[in-house]
């Protein structure tokens, strides 16, 4: 039970506000595995290629420069994505990670007894925020692994004042139609931000239109959220993006860290968005491997969930010795390092990072060879 106020007063050490202690903390992929030097880490969807030689060389140039605050307004960013994008400068927000990002929505639109909405299989970091403001999480169920608008909407009601979906998703990979998306949208209350996070868009290739600027464009309740951490391979760095309503943006910067995206990272985001190259050579590695890894999981017995992103789910047996769970401790003996999801309810899923040729085909070995344990 969580302490009423005067209980707080009362106690005899600082107790943290309602609903801190339920939340669990962030579980990142696992880095290490037990006696092996270097692991190959497959388990939190960075880019296995790096990143571009040009932001690389752009973050190094910044040494000069530690002793400086950045700018608040991330104007050379900003100026950037807006060019690149096609967006309006001003309705731009920076964060420290997309991550901040969702933090920032949920301190400004929730308050304790509003709820947010999310599919079952929701990213956690959206709920951790949701929850810091005291908000109740509501979860969708998902048909398929796929998101379900019928069933979002429907836990959707006056206290509802935010609404996340990723398209394609993490941890299931799957995506939905950008029809369904405008189907959420207009079946909401226009009191209700919903998120498109598109922390994977640039992976969703040839599998259908994605309009969501477009859509946000014209709308005053939708926030589309983007990353470096993923296609760019800068996840070290710490930047996501949102574009969103000027007036939504004006109410987040009120409340947002003046400081949130340091000069380096500012500096190797914009560098990386004029290497085409890296960005091109990242999506070919993961429209090469995606379903060759796919097709040969499927191959093993095991159910894949169709992705579009770079990663790939699969699905295990419950049998004993051919849980998901036994899977992965076998391929970090390995020196594979992929992600358990059942934080994510889905204690008999993998998550997979699309790797490079020699890590994809020894991870499919590896999981041949688990799959084929005899008597196991
Ligand atoms: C990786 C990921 C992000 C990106 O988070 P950052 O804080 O920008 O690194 C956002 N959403 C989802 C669903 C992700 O998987």
């Amino acid at each position: 039970m969580t302490p009423l106020p005067t209980d707080r007063f009362k106690a005899d050490r600082p107790m943290p506000k309602p609903g801190i202690l339920d939340i669990v903390a962030y579980k990142p992929g696992k880095a290490t595995a037990e006696g092996i030097a270097h692991p190959i880490k497959l388990s939190a969807n960075e880019n296995i290629l790096g990143s571009s030689p040009k932001a690389q060389a752009a973050y190094a140039e910044a040494a000069g420069k530690l002793n400086l605050y950045p700018d608040p307004r991330t104007t050379i960013l900003r100026e950037g994505i807006a060019a690149q994008y096609g967006l309006e400068p001003e309705r731009l927000l920076f964060g420290c990670g997309s991550d901040e990002v969702f933090q920032l929505l949920c301190q400004t639109y929730l308050e304790p007894g509003d709820n947010m909405v999310q599919p079952e299989h929701g990213f956690a970091a959206w709920a951790i925020g949701a929850r810091a403001c005291g908000a109740e999480i509501r979860n969708a169920p998902e048909k398929d692994l796929h998101v379900n608008v019928d069933a979002l909407l429907a836990q959707v009601d006056e206290r509802t004042r935010l609404v996340f979906v990723a398209n394609p998703a993490n941890p299931t990979g799957t995506w939905i139609p950008f029809s369904e998306i405008r189907r959420l949208h207009e079946a909401l209350p226009p009191s209700v931000v919903l998120v498109l996070d598109g922390a994977y868009a640039e992976f969703q290739t040839g599998e259908g239109e994605r309009e969501d600027f477009e859509l946000a464009r014209h709308e005053r309740n939708i926030a589309v959220t983007r990353t470096f951490s993923k296609i760019y391979g800068l996840a070290a760095l710490r930047v996501g993006w949102a574009y969103l309503p000027a007036e939504m943006t004006a109410a987040i910067d009120r409340i947002r860290l003046p400081f949130n995206v340091n000069i380096p990272a500012q500096l190797a985001a914009v560098a990386a968005l004029g290497d085409e190259d890296f960005r091109q050579r990242s999506i070919d590695l993961v429209e090469t491997w995606r379903p060759w890894m796919t097709q040969q999981l499927s191959g093993l017995g095991l159910d894949v969930a169709p992705s579009a992103a770079n990663f790939v789910l699969a699905g295990f047996p419950t049998t004993p010795g051919k849980t998901a769970v036994e899977a992965e401790a076998f391929l970090a003996s390995r020196g594979y390092l992929t992600r358990g999801v059942g934080n994510y309810g889905l204690p008999n899923h993998l998550r997979i990072t699309i790797g490079l040729e020699e890590h994809n085909r020894a991870v499919v070995d590896g999981l041949a060879a688990f799959m084929g344990r005899a008597g196991a």
